[in-house]
């Protein structure tokens, strides 16, 4: 079954493919976390099932089924980066475009996944583009994204979109507590509300890491030495610090501009933001957003991330003094 807040796309390409109208390629775009490849997944299971039930889903019984459970289907192709954020190759891509001309074992559809397309680099997306422009009967491309800006005009512009947004709140906590969750409202905020990204939280240490970055933003705060603190935070995944960071940064700007009882991701420390706020001054907060900006923008990870952490504490620090 799909999550429940991908409902109307389904809807949409199981219409599209009963009117015989499935366009030859997809791309599948929305923010990490909300099952975008498991629905790439789960349309080609059903593209290729011989047995579709009534809603479109996959049979799960019949032999494409069984073949496609433990991935040795021959129509079904997969393409994805070695490595998560290495580039897709241009081989990967010659070596999909030459099966794809190949007639379809199961005398149906032959479908390819690309997982994280933005990953092709340049030769391989000109390559993708050959197979886009000359599309082969009864094949699907499914490329799903999440940074789809980093795709070439000329490949999206050859393929239907379709969005995936963050579902209500009500209806990610409720699919979050089916799943044994409890109180997961703090969890889906850290997730920007990507119902996914929340469950990964929960059952990883990022959850930890955020704590420890709150602890150190809230002790540096209180006037502690700041290079130990560095030396916790460096080894953490930057990525989401980073991230984290900055919503911390852009509460404490929301606080000042929108008062009290604005929405805030951190909502469970609004008491403590509440009085950091009154230490801050609107201008120091933006400069301090700047910076992070800057620092998220960079596409690789600093050589020494201990001095990075030293630099971010010491700027946190010095714009609390600035009232
Ligand atoms: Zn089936």
């Amino acid at each position: 079954m799909n999550y429940p807040w991908q409902q109307t796309q389904w809807q949409k390409v199981q219409l599209q493919q009963q009117a015989d109208k499935l366009p030859h390629a997809l791309l599948l775009v929305g923010a990490e976390g909300l099952g975008k490849l498991d629905f790439a997944l789960q349309l080609a299971h059903s593209l290729l099932c011989q047995n579709q039930s009534a809603d479109g889903s996959a049979c799960g019984v019949c032999s494409s089924c069984k073949l496609l459970e433990v991935d040795t289907h021959p129509d079904m192709f997969t393409v994805q980066a070695e490595n998560k954020g290495k580039a897709i190759k241009v081989d990967d891509i010659r070596q999909l475009s030459a099966s794809f001309t190949l007639t379809s074992q199961f005398g149906g559809y032959k479908v390819v996944v690309i997982v994280d397309a933005h990953d092709m680099n340049i030769n391989a997306s000109n390559s993708l583009l050959k197979t886009l422009e000359e599309p082969v009967s009864d094949s699907i491309l499914l490329l799903v994204s999440s940074n789809p800006q980093k795709l070439p005009i000329t490949v999206r512009s050859r393929c239907q979109l379709i969005h995936f947004t963050i579902p209500e709140p009500q209806q990610a906590i409720k699919w979050l507590e089916e799943q044994g969750i409890g109180q997961p409202s703090e969890l889906l905020s850290l997730a920007h509300g990507a119902p996914l990204l929340a469950m990964q939280l929960k059952e990883s240490e990022l959850l930890e890491n955020h704590r420890l970055l709150i602890q150190s933003l809230l002790s540096v705060a209180k006037g502690q030495p700041l290079v130990e603190l560095a030396e916790q935070l460096h080894k953490l995944p930057l990525n989401y610090m980073l991230n984290w960071l900055y919503d911390w940064v852009q509460d404490l700007i929301k606080l000042h501009q929108c008062g009290s009882q604005v929405d805030l991701v951190h909502d469970t420390h609004r008491s403590e933001l509440a009085k950091l706020v009154d230490r801050s001054s609107i201008q120091s907060l933006y400069e301090y957003q700047d910076q992070l900006i800057k620092q998220k923008q960079l596409q690789s990870i600093p050589l020494n991330t201990q001095l990075l952490w030293e630099d971010l504490l010491l700027s946190w620090h010095k714009q609390l003094k600035r009232v």
